[in-house]
């Protein structure tokens, strides 16, 4: 058995993804299947956090429990990496990987902490103030905590970098280009899985041309070509492109001029605004939340269901019209995985590109939705963020651990 095996049988890797007041965690098996031992989350945090954790098969092994009040992130991942190594019998969390939002142009890959790495990424914290620094915090809280402990960063944007250098470009003065106000592309990590199992499914969309629509409270789509991103609607940040629960997507830069001179808004009332109250919420003055909106009678509900609908269909034409074509296209995330009507009208008004739906495959949530003459073919596949984080992470604990014994 070689080192790497010996140390795989007894070790875990441990996943992060720290959002807005919720850091997410999972725990999957150095072992060569990568099995997902248990997973959960510490909501509530700033405030009053909750602890939660399921095993492997779902069943609830921890919480919901309270910690204590406005404990810091510092002193929950100790108590998380505590209670991860309690319940797993002492196993030894061999690395954690994290998710990071922002990236920049330079990482492309996945990369190894360190503090000069760490200086690059607080150094985008301009570029993408509220969300970096979230993501960054758990990292700078485990590096004090377990220093010798290797970390890895996974970036929603690195997946965007093979699009055309056009693709990336807005028409803004050249100097704030340079600066970096340019178009990144977000759920990297969801399109990275994607593509990753895309061949499974169709070989000939895996080679050829498909759209991804990652429809979740975030949401945004992806063109690629052969794999690889060349397209995508998210931009310099995760507001734009299509409507989402509570955010626009697609404006008029104009109407945050108007916003400012005319309303008298200023900087963090326009942030919330755009964060918190548009999308699915804004327009519908019901809910961001799909579900709410598909179970209401209320027109509102159902106009903010048309525009999120509509926007997707106008998207879809210009990704493939950035693909120069379209081979397939798939539907992922919790609206895009369960939301059957609304896989439905997507798929009825772009039956002009070559998308034939199949409405019983549709209803019963099958793996492919299209009729078997569609020219398009149309999938549903579960995303699984977590588990390129883990393979990445567990990658870089075998290439550690291999260049210790060789
Ligand atoms: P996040 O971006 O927070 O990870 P998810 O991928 O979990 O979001 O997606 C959340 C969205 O999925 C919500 O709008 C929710 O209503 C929707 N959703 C989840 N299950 C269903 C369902 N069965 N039918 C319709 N919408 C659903």
């Amino acid at each position: 058995m070689s080192a790497y095996a010996a140390e795989a049988n007894k070790g875990v890797v441990l996943v992060l993804n720290a959002g807005s007041s919720s850091i997410k965690f999972a725990v999957y098996d150095a072992a060569s299947d990568a099995k997902r031992l248990t997973h959960g989350e510490i909501e509530g945090i700033g405030t009053q956090p909750r602890f939660h954790a399921r095993d492997s098969e779902g069943a609830e092994v921890a919480g919901p429990r309270t910690v204590k009040a406005n404990a810091s992130v510092h002193d929950l991942m100790h108590a998380l990496l505590d209670w991860v190594e309690h319940h797993l019998d002492g196993r030894k969390i061999l690395a954690a990987g994290h998710r990071v939002v922002l990236g920049g142009l330079e990482h492309t890959a996945p990369a190894l902490i360190d503090a000069a790495v760490l200086d690059r990424l607080r150094a985008l914290i301009p570029l993408m103030p509220i969300h970096q620094p979230r993501n960054l915090e758990p990292i700078e809280a485990l590096a004090k905590l377990y220093p010798h402990l290797p970390q890895i960063a996974c970036f929603d944007t690195s997946f965007h970098r093979t699009m055309p250098e056009v693709a990336q470009l807005y028409g803004l003065p050249r100097k704030l280009t340079e600066e970096g106000a340019r178009r990144y592309g977000f759920h990297g990590l969801s399109y990275e899985y994607i593509a990753r199992v895309l061949p499974k499914f169709d070989k000939r969309a895996a080679r050829g041309r498909t759209v991804v629509a990652h429809l979740g409270n975030g949401a945004s789509m992806c063109a690629m070509v052969g794999g690889r991103s060349v397209a995508t609607t998210m931009g310099f940040g995760p507001l734009s492109g299509l409507l989402m629960g509570t955010r626009p997507g697609e404006l008029d830069p104009g109407i945050l001029l108007w916003l400012m001179q005319a309303k008298g808004m200023d900087e963090s009332a326009i942030e919330s605004m755009l964060y918190h109250d548009c999308g699915l919420k804004g327009v519908s003055g019901v809910s961001g939340d799909m579900r709410d909106l598909l179970a209401s009678d209320d027109p509102h509900a159902k106009q903010a269901i048309d525009l999120f609908v509509y926007r997707i269909c106008w998207e879809l034409g210009a990704l493939a019209a950035a693909a120069e074509g379209l081979d397939a296209f798939v539907f992922t995330a919790g609206i895009g995985e369960n939301a059957a009507p609304i896989r439905a009208a997507v798929c009825r008004q772009s039956a002009w590109l070559g998308i034939d739906l199949d409405p019983e495959a549709n209803d019963r949530g099958a793996e492919r939705i299209s009729s078997a003459s569609s020219s398009v073919s149309v999938w549903v596949i579960p995303t699984d963020e977590e588990r390129v984080i883990a393979e990445h992470t567990l990658a870089l604990v075998q290439a550690r651990s291999e260049g210790e014994v060789s």
